[in-house]
């Protein structure tokens, strides 16, 4: 399942608990509002039964009823009735249709059909001899009603509400976030091109050509100011101090490893050639004078094979490696690296075999002494893996717009844990069986010759079956 990611997380989160807390206050707030409005429309019935008092007059014996006794002020109906029960003025409200007997002072909640009332009946003397009852009647339903109308458009704007919060809140969380997404983009890319200059850069952004004022950094994505004092901000700034100090290990490692190079090279060519004047003059040395003088001459030109590619390669690191690109005929060198090879392997005296499959004609744009290079390491490391009398398969053929190459051997093979290593600098899948002059640098070069032409190499290998390396390499525009 597809990971969810931060923002809706967020927003999830906090939209999950602004509808939990709407929900409650709106129900804590419905609950009492409907107990309140039961009590303000008892309260209400009273106050008009109470006041209406002022209508009712006795004039010579008779009831006078004033015309304001009739209007249905604030949902209450009024009624006067004499002792006995007998209506003589007022209005019921239609859909009433009980008659319950009078109680004086006292709220009463009748259901008639399906609609409930609130009746309250008031006793009122208007002489000595003669009280009347004043009867309130106002409807519940209708009270309830308007107030669930009100609930209804609550609960209604309330998910739209949760809806708009968690729009809005997506919205911002991503705009916050976005700088997040610009630091795992630039590390990605840092990891990608093996480019450590590469900076998040949040304080570099400029308007119009000119740097942002000192108050501030901003996002080049999204184009927002970021604050000094932000968090992001700060992450963003210590990850660039933090790269800029990668940077500097990094160029100082890389100077070291050249000018220790460059100071080695000096002895150990002097070695090589006492060792050369040494041997030349013969006679002088006894057997074994001669055999450690030549031991020492393997080892020294060990070292400086290893020196030339580390050289080689501390120098593709500085960006000081440029490729002299010109135009050669790919199939008649490499056919020409493999005879080579064949010779040495010849003097080795294994009895291993060289084999080719070339297609004519093949040519491309490559340097052709990293194109040597790079062959002459592959071939070379299948003549050494492979086993006595063994063959050694050369291949090249066109392959759309590039040429693709491989070396199979049938010796050794590679494990498959250690596959994945082998174009790391100083790796060596068996350091026991190396006799110490290769240091593992040959394959990194190889790849990175390939790559420098916009190339790639891999590698299928099967312990004890053998290895095949292959490369393919662009040819360049006039190909074909
Ligand atoms: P080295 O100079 O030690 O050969 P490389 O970079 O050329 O260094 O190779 C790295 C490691 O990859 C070697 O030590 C070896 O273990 C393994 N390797 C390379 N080529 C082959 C091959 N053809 N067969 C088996 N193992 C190989």
């Amino acid at each position: 399942m597809k990971k969810i990611s931060l923002k809706l997380k967020l927003t999830l989160l906090y939209t999950f608990f602004m509808a939990l807390l709407t929900c409650a206050a709106l129900a804590i707030l419905f609950s009492l509002s409907s107990r309140e409005m039961l009590s303000s429309t008892q309260t209400r019935l009273e106050n008009r039964v109470q006041e209406s008092v002022e209508f009712i007059a006795l004039r010579n014996g008779e009831i006078r009823i004033d015309s304001d006794f009739y209007s249905v002020v604030r949902d209450v109906y009024l009624s006067l009735y004499d002792s006995d029960m007998y209506f003589m003025y007022g209005r019921i409200p239609h859909g009433f249709t009980q008659q319950p007997e009078l109680a004086d002072g006292e709220i009463r909640t009748i259901r008639d059909g399906n609609r409930e009332w609130y009746v309250y009946d008031m006793s009122y003397r208007l002489s000595e001899d003669r009280t009347v009852y004043v009867r309130g009647i106002t409807s519940i339903t209708d009270a309830e009603e308007s107030f669930t109308v009100t609930v209804r458009f609550a609960l209604v704007l309330l998910p739209l509400m949760v809806l708009a919060t968690a729009v809005i809140g997506y919205r911002f969380t991503r705009r916050t976030l976005a700088p997040v997404r610009q630091i795992t983009d630039t590390v990605r890319q840092i990891r990608a091109d093996a480019d450590l200059s590469r900076r998040i850069g949040f304080e570099e952004v400029k308007r119009n050509g000119r740097p942002m004022p000192d108050d501030g950094g901003s996002d080049e994505e999204t184009g927002e100011r970021r604050k000094k004092g932000d968090e992001i901000y700060i992450l963003g700034r210590t990850f660039d101090e933090m790269l800029e100090e990668l940077e500097e290990v990094f160029r100082r490692e890389q100077q070291f490893t050249s000018d220790a190079s460059h100071e080695l090279r000096t002895p150990v060519s002097v070695i090589m050639a006492q060792c050369d004047a040494m041997l030349a003059e013969g006679n002088s040395l006894t057997e074994e004078q001669r055999d450690q003088i030549g031991l020492i001459q393997r080892k020294a030109r060990g070292m400086a094979d290893m020196i030339s590619q580390l050289l080689f390669l501390s120098r593709a690191d500085q960006g000081r490696q440029p490729l002299n690109k010109e135009r050669i005929n790919i199939s008649e060198l490499t056919e020409m690296i493999a005879e080579e090879q064949q010779m040495l392997a010849d003097a080795d005296g294994r009895g291993i075999h060289i084999e080719t499959q070339i297609c004519p004609e093949i040519w491309a744009d490559v340097d052709e002494t990293f194109y040597i290079r790079m062959l002459v390491n592959l071939i070379s490391n299948a003549l050494r893996y492979s086993r006595e009398n063994g063959l050694v398969e050369v291949s090249l053929v066109q392959d759309g717009d590039a040429f693709t190459g491989s070396v199979r051997d049938y010796g050794q093979g590679i494990v498959a844990d250690a596959q994945p290593h082998i174009w790391e600098r100083f790796y060596r899948a068996e350091a026991s069986r190396t006799d110490g002059s290769h240091a593992g640098l040959g394959l990194s070069m190889v790849k990175w010759i390939a790559e420098a032409h916009g190339g790639s190499v891999s590698v299928e290998s099967e312990e004890g079956q053998g290895s095949t390396f292959s490369f393919c390499i662009p040819a360049g525009e006039n190909n074909f």
